[in-house]
């Protein structure tokens, strides 16, 4: 059995930030993901980050998640790819498939950085092939150079939806509309007015109410909704379009953590049921450490610093690192979380993540 002093579950921004600090401490390292390509959710973001540049805005998501990734080799960490961790057993043992191959791995300490998966909406004709998550469009189109459809309805207007929109229509696809159940746009402003600036008609107050076809997408109905986001009878309009992208939020994977017993706890913020941790990102059960978007949907940013946290955290326990240097560093990076917990969706995140503290304690 190959035994790790820390494995970490997930090579995007916040499995591999954990990996470097842990590294730099001196543990020894491996990180897993399931992909063919490390760097999570980053390796499709092509667009230019918002924020400060102390958290790297204005840079390429797939430029930072490839600069994490050799900052993490030049420290020594293993990365293995196509490597799924299938679960989390007792005394900190793991099943990895890798490849066909199953292997059972041994690890002091464990960070479980799985990311998120889309949430879908249930609607007449769902089910029906051209009705896809609208990250997994964005997938085909900037890493498999594969237009998802000619003609798109994108439902969600949130920075998801607006940025694979633009992203799509840069690769040459038609955005018949973008739609919204509430009243107004929730992504920023900078990415919906560069897809406004195309033409494309934001439909606020509506919703799809059906997708039309019978062996695939051929259109769809939406209609208008009043303030409890009900539909109002005659207001419905159709559009023919050969695709639908859903982008109505993220839901934390916390598959493994669940298996291994940990405790959750629902808080909408941070997108549905989310595990217990304290400010060391460590769960209910010791020696078991979460960051990123599994912790609660944030941002690359904010799983950057989690994952830090983590890894210093991780480094201490293992006595690489001194406890008023971990103390000085971790404060550092607390700091730095604290600006990007602002705003009216950071400050509800920040809430949610002191409720999941006050928890740990409890
Ligand atoms: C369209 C879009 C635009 C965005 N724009 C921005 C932006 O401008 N600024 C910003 O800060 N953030 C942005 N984000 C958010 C950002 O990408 C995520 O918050 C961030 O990637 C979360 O990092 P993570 O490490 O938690 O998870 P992820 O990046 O999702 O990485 C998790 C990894 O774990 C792997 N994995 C899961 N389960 C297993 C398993 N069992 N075994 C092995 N591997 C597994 C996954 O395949 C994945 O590679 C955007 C997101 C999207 C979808």
């Amino acid at each position: 059995m190959k035994r790790y002093e820390l494995v970490c579950i997930g090579a995007g921004p916040a499995g591999l930030s954990a990996a470097i600090e842990a590294a730099r401490g001196g543990a020894g390292v491996v990180v897993y993901d399931e992909n063919d390509r490390p760097g999570g959710q980053l390796f499709k973001q092509i667009h230019k980050f918002f924020g400060s540049r102390e958290h790297r805005a204005q840079e390429r998501g797939f430029h930072i998640g490839q600069s994490l990734l050799d900052e993490a080799r030049q420290l020594g960490v293993e990365v293995v790819l196509n490597a799924v961790v299938l679960g989390i057993y007792e005394n900190r043992t793991l099943n990895v498939m890798i490849g066909d191959r199953l292997e059972e791995v041994k690890a002091e300490r464990i960070l479980v950085a799985t990311g998120a998966s889309e949430n879908m909406i249930p609607f007449p004709g769902w089910t029906l092939p051209g009705v896809i998550g609208a990250g997994a469009a964005q997938t085909m189109a900037n890493i498999h150079g594969v237009r998802p459809g000619e003609n798109i309805l994108m439902v969600g207007s949130g920075n998801v939806g607006v940025v694979v929109s633009f992203q799509l229509l840069q690769a040459g696809c038609r955005i018949a509309a973008v739609i919204d159940a509430a009243p107004k746009i929730s992504g920023y402003g900078v990415h919906a007015a560069k897809v406004a600036r195309y033409g494309v008609p934001f439909f606020l107050s509506h919703t799809i109410q059906e997708a039309r076809g019978t062996e695939r997408v051929t259109g769809a109905t939406i209609v208008e909704v009043d303030a409890g986001w009900q539909p109002l009878p005659g207001t419905e309009k159709f559009l023919a379009v050969d695709t639908i992208c859903i982008a109505v939020g993220l839901n934390p994977m916390t598959q493994l953590l669940r298996m291994a017993g940990c405790r959750m706890a629902a808080l909408s913020a941070l997108g549905g049921k989310v595990p217990v941790h304290d400010v060391n990102q460590e769960t209910t059960l010791p020696g078991i450490y979460v960051a990123g978007d599994v912790s609660g949907i944030e941002e690359a940013s904010t799983a950057i610093i989690e994952g830090r946290i983590a890894g210093l955290a991780v480094a201490h326990s293992l006595g690489y690192l001194e406890t008023p240097v971990f103390e000085e560093q971790r404060t550092r990076q607390l700091e730095s979380m604290s600006g990007l917990r602002s705003g009216p969706y950071g400050e509800a995140r920040r809430q949610n993540k002191e409720q999941l503290f006050a928890l740990m304690e409890g």
